[in-house]
């Protein structure tokens, strides 16, 4: 028999891992201490889904909010969550396309290898700020 498809290899090139999405529901005091951030890029949701690859160690991990060029993001596992600045990945497409959206030394896949679940997309200002975040770090001068 003979078997019509794309190899293997292809395939592989094109494979996408699933994101955790763990849902993490803020509370009032975290609501208020968000909305208490001055220029915000996002409008604040009362629920976060990880946005992680699926299976991560350590907690789970959702961006609350972005602001200038600082990131707000919660870290949930069990019973424990902080809300935490953190640097961007620096890590992009090889193209240059595309930047990580999550945050440097996160577990897992960079974002623009995880399937997209619908979630969060940062304004394009925002990813602008991220790519040159990115340049300065990987550039001559860093
Ligand atoms: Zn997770
Ligand atoms: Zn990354």
């Amino acid at each position: 028999m003979i078997t019509v498809g794309s190899t293997p290899y292809g395939r592989e090139m094109t494979t996408f891992s699933p994101v955790c999405g763990d849902v993490l529901v803020l509370t009032e005091a975290e609501l208020a201490e968000l909305a208490a951030i001055p220029d915000p890029d996002t409008e604040l949701e009362s629920e976060l889904p990880c946005e992680l690859e699926a299976g991560h160690p350590g907690p789970h991990l959702a961006q609350a909010q972005a602001s200038r060029d600082l990131e707000w993001w919660m870290l949930w596992q069990h019973a424990r969550r902080d809300l935490m600045i953190l640097e961007p990945c620096p890590a992009e497409t090889t193209d240059g396309d595309t930047v990580c959206n999550l945050p440097i030394d996160h577990p897992g896949r960079h974002s623009f290898d995880l399937t997209d679940i619908g979630g969060r997309t940062p304004a394009p200002h925002h990813q602008q700020k991220i790519l040159e975040l990115a340049r300065r770090r990987t550039g001559p001068t860093g």
